[in-house]
């Protein structure tokens, strides 16, 4: 593997540590992009990647990434990841989750962990007997902190009604047709936001039965999930998968609005400026699907109330329209835009 520091994706990170236990089968990977705002804060993923390189280049782009969404959230958080490489099995045991906890807590409260792919809620209580450094442990009566789903979900709810504002001028989502494709936790909580606020819902998911299922609980209609990124409609709110946004998807888009939970959905960082040469207003995604590290930053800083959690969700909207009134002012597409605000709070910019 090339030196870290010579990766495309090296970002001027501030540190990059390799944790090895191989009496415990660990090998992890924990990159802390900046510690600019506050301790650096991102989850755990746990997965088999097909080289060490790839898991490396995952730790440096996901890091960066939760740096930029932390800034963006208000948040007095840095941006840090944590990547633990699997077997092709991905078997975990209680000595590996010990041992990573042990790494963690080396770092000092440098790199503050929670859940991601493959990190159960039940890892995330095992790894903090090890360190106090973890974020997402079940809240406590009416405490921040937990899943972070609904969070999310509230968040999204809020930037699709600002969304909505924006690009079609209307002040409710009563009447608007909302595609979603994946109604798991942030679709389907987003997907009951909307009905309860009297939207029109279209509703797709590979698991094409709990899409019809929560279409029928909430009198919307369910589409094949292949239809789904090309229906017209009001607003496009993706919450499945990542690079949604590609050369394929956008010439075949039909909506003014694309809001959703997914992370990552622009394949590539100029597919935002086609989806604006289409005339979409698009909202990017580590802005408007901040809800949920909104949550758990505050357990883990404040031990906050929900009320505290809502309040800063409810900055959602405010920090969408300040990055579309750049875009507006400047002529860049909004994730351009996001990311130039986000790289001045971090001190890069
Ligand atoms: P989830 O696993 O609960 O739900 C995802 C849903 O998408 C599932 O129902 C799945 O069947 C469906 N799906 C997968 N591939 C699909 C496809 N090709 N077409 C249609 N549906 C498909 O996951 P989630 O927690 O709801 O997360 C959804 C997205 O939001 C992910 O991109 C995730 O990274 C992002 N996100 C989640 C959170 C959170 O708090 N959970 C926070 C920020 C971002």
């Amino acid at each position: 593997m090339s030196a870290p520091w010579t990766l495309p994706d090296f970002d001027d990170h501030e540190d990059l540590h390799v944790f090895r236990d191989p009496k415990a089968g660990l090998t992890a990977i924990i990159a802390i992009h900046s510690t600019h705002l506050g301790p650096a804060g991102g989850g755990t993923r746990f997965w088999h990647y097909a080289d060490p390189a790839a898991a490396m280049t995952d730790a440096l782009r996901l890091s960066r990434g939760m740096s930029y969404k932390n800034a963006m959230a208000g948040l007095a958080m840095g941006g840090g990841k944590a990547v633990i490489l699997a077997d092709e099995h991905r078997q975990k045991s209680p000595e590996l989750i010990a041992a990573f906890a042990a790494a963690v807590d080396k770092l000092g409260g440098r790199y503050v962990t929670a859940q991601d792919v493959g990190i159960s809620q039940q890892d995330i209580i095992d790894i903090s007997k090890g360190t106090r450094f973890v974020s997402g442990l079940p809240p406590k009566q009416g405490g921040a902190g937990g899943d972070p789903g609904p969070s999310t979900a509230l968040g999204v709810f809020l930037g699709v009604k600002a969304a909505v504002a924006r690009g079609l001028g209307k002040a409710d989502v009563a009447g608007v047709h909302v595609a979603i494709q994946g109604v798991g936790s942030v679709g389907g909580g987003l997907a009951r936001h909307l009905a309860a606020a009297g939207a029109r819902l279209t509703l797709a998911d590979k698991d094409a039965d709990r899409a019809l299922a929560l279409a029928k609980e909430l009198g919307g209609v369910a589409i094949d999930a292949d239809a789904i990124l090309a229906i017209e409609a009001d607003v496009l709110s993706p919450c499945a998968l990542g690079a949604i946004l590609n050369d394929a998807t956008i010439p075949a888009l039909n909506v003014p609005v694309i809001a959703g939970g997914a992370n990552n959905q622009l394949a590539r960082p100029d597919h935002g400026a086609a989806v604006q040469a289409r005339g979409i207003l698009y909202a990017p995604d580590y802005v408007i699907n901040a809800g949920g590290i909104i949550n758990v930053a505050l357990e883990y800083l404040d031990q906050a109330d929900r009320a505290a959690v809502n309040a800063k969700i409810a900055g959602i909207p405010d920090r969408l329209n300040a990055v579309w009134d750049e875009s507006a002012a400047t002529g860049d597409h909004p994730a351009c835009v996001a990311d130039r605000m986000a790289q001045a709070l971090i001190g890069r910019g």
